[in-house]
């Protein structure tokens, strides 16, 4: 598919849920947030349907992503299901790895290729407060079971500056080096102020590479992370939501007035 820019849009993200196993500072504001009721989340039908009509219209690439997609139950049975859909050629998962370790052979039988682990700091105590509560020990376990399944090649996303300080960007870029591990960098995004900025090793900021469209939790297309544009699968059914994402997806991304990085799947 091609959009009104020339780019060729292949990738599609599917953020599986807007719930999270962790309040990381940068992404969730506890007392702010307003999950979604079970009724208004993408269905696994829906997804599927969602796949099959993209790959239909020259879409190759899918990644699942949340709020936390190993928190949705039968995550597996879906993976299976996009897994067998003739023409998803690269089927990838961004997790933060807590529940990795006991599903990581599961994920990769049921034919998930690779995962990225979002991981801001190596320190047991900053990585407790960073994402209020979690516990480092699970997501190094969760890295060792998904290397061990070959779910590679793994990278790491680190989010350097907000909450995340310098010293947690070492202790990630040392972890990476001893672990050969590909590391990517994650400028901190401040949606308060409605701000992006470029993901090194990506197209991520890099809007006239931009290959992608999403799926967000409340099963919405959405062209551009960083605008507004929301097109309801359940208003307008899958092939027109599809197709008006593509048609009015913004040459640049603007400002928005979302703060809800946990439901579209940054
Ligand atoms: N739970 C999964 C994970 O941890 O990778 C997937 C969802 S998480 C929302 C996806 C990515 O968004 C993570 O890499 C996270 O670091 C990033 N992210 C969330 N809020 C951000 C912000 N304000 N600035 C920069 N990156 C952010």
């Amino acid at each position: 598919m091609i959009d009104g820019f020339g780019r060729i849009i292949d990738y599609l993200r599917v953020s599986v849920t807007d719930r999270c196993n962790l309040r990381c500072r940068y992404c969730i504001q506890p007392d702010e947030v307003k999950w979604l009721r079970h009724d208004e989340i993408v269905t696994f039908e829906e997804i599927i349907q969602v796949v099959k009509i993209a790959v239909g219209m020259g879409m190759n690439k899918v990644r699942l992503t949340g709020g936390e997609p190993l928190v949705r139950r039968d995550i597996c049975t879906l993976v299976a299901e996009i897994a067998r859909i003739d023409g998803v050629d690269d089927l990838a998962l961004s997790t933060n790895g807590v529940l990795l370790e006991q599903m990581a052979f599961s994920l990769a039988r049921a034919g998930l290729k690779r995962v990225n682990v979002s991981l801001d700091t190596t320190d047991a105590e900053r990585f407790r407060d960073l994402t209020r509560g979690g516990d480092i020990s699970r997501v190094f376990a969760g890295i060792a079971a998904a290397k061990a399944a070959g779910l590679e090649p793994i990278k790491l996303n680190c989010v350097v500056g907000g909450p995340c300080q310098h010293s947690d960007l070492l202790s990630v870029q040392r972890y990476a080096i001893a672990q050969k591990l590909e590391l990517r960098t994650i400028p901190f995004m401040d949606f308060a102020a409605g701000r992006f900025s470029v993901i090194s090793g990506s197209s991520r900021g890099d809007c006239s590479r931009c290959n992608r469209l999403r799926l967000s939790s409340d099963a919405s297309i959405r062209p551009c992370l960083f605008s507004d544009l929301s097109f309801s699968i359940r208003e307008l059914g899958v092939e027109r939501a599809l197709r008006l994402a593509i048609e009015l997806k913004p040459e640049s991304g603007g400002r928005c007035s979302h703060n809800w990085m946990h439901g579209i799947g940054g």
